[in-house]
């Protein structure tokens, strides 16, 4: 580990890797800084990813892959059943373990330095400017300088608060999440489920992700308005003693998701934050791995630039910001309402959806007829969602 580089990226998921993927590549010094012994592990995540997404950035190669995924079943709070399958899109669930690993070696490839059991404590300033970090490594502190910091340190984001940016989620925009990966249960294979309504998750979904023949990930979020009176873990544990009394559990995980809109402000003097850290995640589905990709791709492109035009101001890093704003922000928000306008629907609400939904065909049922049907049913969240396309 050399004590000077253009570039620390803070965090090796996939937005500090893609940030550090593109920096490196266009031409900054770049280290990247992970907390733990292995990138990728431990996994916090259902896995799950659509074909489009993930290929923007990288081919999809068999070794990520646990599963395909061509269909969904919602299940309503009453238990009707809908099975969807999907037209064009392909879903995966990931092995992130591997994927996340690899990712690095992409970013390693292109010329970043990658070092793991590195814990960054802190940042270190000169004239009043952030000048670098505090990490220990294996066990030995030191101080790394470089021009450029970028937080790509996921949810629990340290280095955004640390520079004065303002990460706080409200408690109703935060997830509680909760997850078993587990075997010796039925599960449907290349099909996800996901279940809706207060009794299984109030305010979130429960999934169940299939990773080959009997496993899966099966797990919960909830809103943090609810997790107050009763814990994510609480949901879960019901439904495995309720539907899987058999199941063995072999990885038990919890983490939040920042089902918010994305951080105003990601960016200062020397500084930028990315990902999960930035709440760039689909505020519908918590699906955050695509987002951070590309959050991570913009980011270190705009870095690399700052670094070539030696100008790491906040108003030079705003370029980063703009190109956020122009690719997702937008859809982000306007995904925010519609969680907002769903929040609003009673399980009665729910189940009359799924029974109006229930009459279309099997073959006929596409993603776009679904939402349709709920409109139908429900004629207040037509006025909703019309709103949120007007952007009022
Ligand atoms: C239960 C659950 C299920 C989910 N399911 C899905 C899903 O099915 N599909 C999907 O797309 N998304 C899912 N997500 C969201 C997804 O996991 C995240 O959006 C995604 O991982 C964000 O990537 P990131 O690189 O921003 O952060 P992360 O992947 O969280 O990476 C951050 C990295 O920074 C490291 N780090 C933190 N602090 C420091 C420090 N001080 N020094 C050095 N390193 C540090 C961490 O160890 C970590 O490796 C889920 C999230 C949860 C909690």
């Amino acid at each position: 580990m050399k004590l000077k580089y253009d570039i620390i990226v803070v965090g090796g998921g996939p937005a500090g890797s893609m940030a550090a993927k593109y920096a490196a590549e266009n031409g900054a010094d770049v280290c990247l800084l992970e907390k733990t012994r292995d990138i990728g592990y431990p996994v916090r995540c259902g896995e799950a990813v659509g074909h489009a997404g993930i290929t923007q950035f990288v081919e999809m190669k068999d070794t990520w892959i646990a599963e395909k995924i061509n269909s969904c079943t919602l299940v309503s709070p009453d238990g009707t059943k809908l099975d969807v399958p999907f037209a064009n899109e392909t879903g995966y669930i990931l092995n992130r373990r591997i994927f996340d690993y690899d990712l690095s070696r992409i970013a390693s490839k292109a010329g970043a330095q990658i070092f793991t059991k590195a814990h960054v404590t802190g940042l270190i300033y000169r004239d009043n400017r952030i000048s670098g970090v505090k990490v220990n490594h294996i066990g030995e502190e030191k101080i790394i300088e470089a021009k450029l910091i970028i937080g790509a340190d996921g949810v629990d984001s340290r280095v955004g608060r640390w520079a004065g940016l303002k990460t706080t989620v409200k408690l109703r925009d935060m997830e509680a999440c909760m997850q078993y990966s587990v075997s010796n249960i039925d599960v449907k294979r290349n099909n996800m489920t996901m279940f809706v309504g207060q009794n299984y998750a109030p305010g979130g979904y429960l999934w169940i992700f299939p990773k080959g023949e009997d496993f899966a990930n099966i797990g919960l979020g909830i809103s943090g308005t609810y997790s107050k009176q009763r814990s994510a873990k609480k949901y879960l544990d019901e439904f495995m003693d309720r539907e899987y009394p058999n199941a063995s559990i072999h990885t038990s995980m919890c983490g939040g998701c920042p089902v918010a809109y994305p951080i105003k402000k990601p960016v200062a003097d020397n500084i930028m934050i990315i990902g999960d850290a930035a709440h760039h995640i689909n505020p519908v589905t918590g699906g955050g791995i695509t987002p951070a990709m590309k959050s991570g791709m913009l980011g270190g492109l705009v870095a690399a630039e700052a670094i070539k035009k030696d100008n790491v101001s906040e108003s030079f890093l705003n370029k980063y910001v703009k190109d956020i704003d122009r690719d997702f922000t937008k859809r982000h928000k306007t995904l925010y309402k519609i969680k907002e306008a769903i929040s609003k629907l009673s399980d009665d609400d729910i189940n009359g959806i799924a029974r109006k939904i229930d009459s279309i065909p099997v073959e006929k049922r596409t993603l776009q007829k679904v939402f349709m049907s709920s409109m139908i049913k429900k004629p207040s969240l037509v006025i909703d969602v019309l709103r949120v396309f007007a952007g009022i």
